[in-house]
């Protein structure tokens, strides 16, 4: 397997600090507000990841955590911490904001065909670890203390600026970028945050420092360590999380624990671009699993649409997009379903020539730092080549479909014949079609039948509604 790491700035080969086990750790959501598709994203790359070394027979340990303090509303030093923010707006608990906002979460990695972490931390479950490690660099003389708490001196880790490629000489002449006096470098950061005097916090704690909250940063390094060992493979999270969050990540856990490197190997998600949509603010939108679902579309075609980018290259989002997405997955599942039952299910791996040949295609592309995009063109290949048969078709795309996790051994062809009135996307365009019937709308009405038929899809007129049949 081989995979670009961050820090050296290459892709590099994964050699398991314990043979045949892989350690991963990924910064999970911060359990405030809905998780978006563009947050899932950052999700679905170590999915992605944990499910070929699966495949490739590796024992893997996948620990993902939830923020639920700590977090404050400018990323940084100052402002409020986002959890206590939602609570003071809505009223309810810190608790209860977490755990809704964890549950929907939980929810729609299930629906995007995730696998269940092994760890799931809480940071509020972590307080004495996270202490613990602030009295570690408070001992080895990496902090400092100041009105607002527990400070980590950068000046102290020579290597703090290599992991980002920083220019802290330049960040120190254009000054603070926050209001927190007494700091004295502005990529100094809070280890531990004190209570403001005379006032009580939803969430707060004693510490040798006094009654406060962890910064945000320590969480990750004291969850991880304490569920994966003092170093572990592989690190991953967002880019955005690459300058302060992880960079100090890496410093504070250096200097506590005496490693370096600490991970071996780092990986960054690009972001989802989701500039082109229209979030209808009146409806509360923003856009997660439930908008695709209210659009009729199915959450896996999502699942579908982020294989077709690779995880370091930028992606837009659009509803149209994931409706091609959805098509395409809908024509996939049919070509496999078609094989599958033409062979009664049984899966035999191909011995060679051109199956054998689309078998390791599929996997050196994903060994080749996740390539997803040559590796659903692979797919795209299998599904339709006429030179396989429907034994060899079936065997690659199950599998296949232990990276796509599509669901292909119980799918059922969605392009049988019969009564697809129900279908959620046809029900969307029937949906569409009678909106703009009765406004008068025809043509845009006779579109939407030509685009169906177009599907293979006739559209029958009843007095109970419209009915719809796959030819
Ligand atoms: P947060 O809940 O803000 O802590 O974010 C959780 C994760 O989602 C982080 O790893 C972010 O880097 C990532 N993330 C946030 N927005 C996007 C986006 N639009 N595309 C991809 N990843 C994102
Ligand atoms: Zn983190």
């Amino acid at each position: 397997m081989h995979l670009h790491d961050t820090r050296r700035r290459a892709v590099v080969s994964l050699e398991p600090l314990e043979p045949g086990h892989v350690g991963i750790y990924t910064c999970g959501p911060t359990v405030y507000a809905p998780q978006t598709l563009g947050n899932m994203r950052s999700q679905f790359t170590p999915d992605v990841l944990r499910r070929t070394l699966l495949a490739d027979g590796l024992d893997v340990t996948f620990v993902t955590n939830i923020t639920d303090v700590g977090h404050l509303v400018s990323d940084g030093d100052e402002g409020d911490d986002k959890i206590e923010a939602a609570a003071a707006r809505t009223g309810s608990t810190a608790e209860e904001i977490a755990a809704h906002w964890t549950e929907q979460w939980a929810t729609d990695r299930r629906r995007l065909g995730m696998l269940e972490p092994d760890h799931l931390p809480k940071a509020t479950d972590y307080l004495p670890q996270q202490i613990e490690m602030v009295a570690m660099l408070e001992a080895k003389g990496h902090t400092y203390r100041i009105d607002d708490g527990v400070y980590f001196d950068v000046s102290t880790f020579p290597g703090y600026a290599d992991f980002a490629g920083l220019d802290l000489t330049e960040m120190e002449a254009s000054g603070r970028v926050d209001n927190i006096a007494d700091k004295r470098h502005p990529a100094d950061f809070a280890l531990w945050k004190s209570s403001p005097e005379g006032s009580t916090r939803l969430q707060e704690w004693d510490s040798p420092w006094g009654v406060g909250f962890p910064g945000w940063h320590i969480e990750c390094s004291a969850m991880s360590t304490d569920l994966l060992g003092v170093q572990f493979d592989i690190h991953t999270g967002g880019v955005d999380h690459i300058r302060v969050h992880h960079t100090n990540e890496v410093a504070q856990t250096e200097c506590a624990l005496g490693v370096h490197p600490w991970v071996p190997i780092w990986m960054h998600t690009e972001f989802l671009n989701l500039g082109a949509v229209k979030i209808s603010k009146s409806k509360g939108h923003v856009l997660v699993v439930d908008t695709l679902v209210e659009e009729g579309i199915a959450p896996l075609a999502f699942r579908y649409f982020l294989f077709q980018a690779h995880y370091r290259a930028q992606q837009t989002f659009s509803l149209d997009l994931v409706r091609a997405a959805d098509t395409a997955l809908r024509r996939l599942v049919g070509h496999a379903v078609a094989a599958r039952d033409a062979v009664g299910g049984e899966v035999v791996a191909p011995s060679g020539g051109r199956a054998a040949e689309l078998r390791a295609a599929f996997w050196a592309a994903m060994h080749d730092d996740l390539n997803t995009p040559k590796a659903m063109s692979v797919v795209s290949t299998v599904a339709r080549d006429p030179e396989l048969t429907p034994a060899e078709r079936w065997a690659l795309l199950a599998d296949a479909d232990q990276v796509l996790a599509f669901g292909l051994s119980e799918a059922t062809d969605p392009s049988a014949g019969g009564d697809v009135t129900d279908d959620p996307v046809v029900a969307r365009r029937l949906a569409d079609r009678q909106a703009a019937k009765e406004a008068r709308d025809f043509a845009t009405a006779d579109a939407i039948r030509d685009e169906l038929a177009a599907d293979g899809i006739e559209i029958t007129d009843t007095p109970d509604g419209p009915r719809a049949r796959r030819r």
